[in-house]
């Protein structure tokens, strides 16, 4: 369902991704870890044109575009195909947790008011914030924040949700309940690709790892595989220290 091939990606001359293919199927989890600076939020971000890409070619569902002669008609189309939940939730500060939810299926996916409102109150409900529909960001944990935030990815008619270490910024004791609510989705078969540096999650809820280092990717498996029996020495190396 999603197949990207040949994405590369330089800044100022350094490539920070270098030829990386990646196909993941409908219902399939994949988790992508590596050590920090390896090119892990660019790859996210090179998906949704949050970054240009320098090369590639993506099919995601029915759409296939070449980054090189993408129209900016395009660029939005794909944008609609993935939902993006952010390390720091980037949520609007200035509007409550049922309109940041509902904001950008109005805006963007072009459904009315009524209609966004309420799947944006059945969402709080799955999420179990609906009390909380008219409180602001400020006013929420942060834990509670980063559950609307993927529950505004939920909300979205996309192909698959990306998540960008969904927990590296939270406090502790906020972890296990965001951590709960992306398993909940993966039992419920939501097309994942989830950067993680939690490796007991990885393993626990993807049905395949990804292993990235240096724009690369060195290695990918099962989680049983690439944890049990990592093959490269460099993804030996990293979950010797990280696990
Ligand atoms: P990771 O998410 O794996 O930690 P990143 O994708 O954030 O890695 O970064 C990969 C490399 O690209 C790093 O060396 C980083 O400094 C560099 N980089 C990321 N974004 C930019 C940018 N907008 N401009 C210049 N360099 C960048
Ligand atoms: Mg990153």
């Amino acid at each position: 369902m999603i197949k990207i091939s040949n994405l590369s990606k330089a800044f100022d001359g350094t490539k920070v991704l270098d030829n990386i293919d990646i196909e993941i199927k409908k219902g399939e989890i994949v988790a992508i870890i590596g050590p920090s600076g390896t090119g892990k939020s660019t790859l996210l971000r090179c998906l949704n044109f949050l970054e240009t890409p320098d090369t590639g070619d993506f099919t995601v569902g029915e759409l296939k575009i070449n980054v090189q002669t993408i129209k900016a008609a395009q660029i939005t189309q794909l944008r609609k195909q993935f939902a993006f939940v952010f390390q720091n939730y980037a949520l609007f500060a200035n509007l409550n947790a049922r309109d940041n939810i509902a904001e950008a299926l109005q805006t963007v996916y072009k459904q009315d008011k009524q209609g966004a409102h309420s799947k944006a109150m059945q969402i709080l409900k799955d999420i179990g914030l609906e009390n909380k529909a008219l409180s602001f960001p400020s006013q929420l944990s942060g834990g509670q924040q980063q559950r609307i935030g993927i529950g505004r990815a939920m909300a979205y008619p996309s192909q698959a949700i990306l998540f960008d270490e969904p927990t590296s910024a939270l406090d502790p004791q906020w972890v296990d309940e965001v951590l709960g609510l992306i398993k909940k989705l993966a039992n419920q078969q939501q097309t994942m690709l989830i950067v993680t540096h939690e490796m007991e999650f990885a393993r626990d809820v993807a049905d395949r790892i990804i292993f990235m280092s240096e724009g690369r990717i060195v290695e990918q498996g099962s989680p049983e595989q690439l944890f049990t029996n990592p093959k490269d020495p460099r993804t030996q190396q990293f979950l010797a220290r990280a696990t």
